[in-house]
């Protein structure tokens, strides 16, 4: 942070400001204290049938690899209808959410994805400008090497799981580095 968004000073100060345990950007000016937090990533994983729908991407991070319709949720948004406007500005697709299917967070990036189970009643998608092909998966047919975010391969392999599973969970996982890429996961 270079100015204060508030009173447009460049009299920043980054410390701990009082009763609080985290340092911040101060304006020095002002006195906001800007507080700076994760960003939640809304997404689905649609199933039509017994296939789940993935998107080959067409924008970096990652053009043409396959992931699970999901995008950053908007301001004034509830994190299922962000989910949802996601599938269909990535599919075409309109959907109905079952459950939470998994909470992934990636502390590093300072982003949390929540990930919807969604029932899908169309077999024609329609690829948006993000997408450059929508597919329809059997499980053995998903393409793992291929997967670009370790959040869709994570929400993929806990669906398969779930499958086969009788309770209702909601998976939590997460992508830590400690020391070299080293992959954790909690479920
Ligand atoms: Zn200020």
């Amino acid at each position: 942070m270079n100015y204060c968004p508030n009173c447009g000073s460049q009299n920043l100060e980054f410390k701990i400001p009082d009763g609080d345990l985290h340092q911040r950007y101060v304006c020095a000016n002002c006195h906001t204290v800007h507080y700076i937090n994760p960003r939640i990533i809304v997404g689905c994983l649609p199933v039509y049938e017994d296939k789940i729908i993935i998107c080959r991407r067409a924008i970096e991070p990652c053009h043409g690899m396959w992931n699970l319709p999901a995008g950053f949720m908007e301001n004034g948004e509830r994190a299922e209808d962000g989910a949802l406007r996601e599938l269909k500005e990535e599919t075409g697709l309109d959907g109905q959410i079952l459950k939470l299917h998994c909470i992934y967070s990636i502390p590093h990036v300072n982003q949390v994805y929540m990930i919807f189970l969604t029932r899908i009643n169309s077999p024609d998608a329609v690829p948006g400008e993000e997408s450059l092909e929508v597919r329809y998966f059997e499980e053995h047919e998903v393409p793992w090497g291929e997967i670009g975010f370790t959040s869709s391969v994570y929400a993929i392999e806990k669906f398969i799981e779930y499958k086969s599973s009788t309770g209702n969970k909601t998976y939590i996982g997460s992508f830590v580095l400690e020391g070299p890429e080293t992959r954790k996961e909690f479920s």
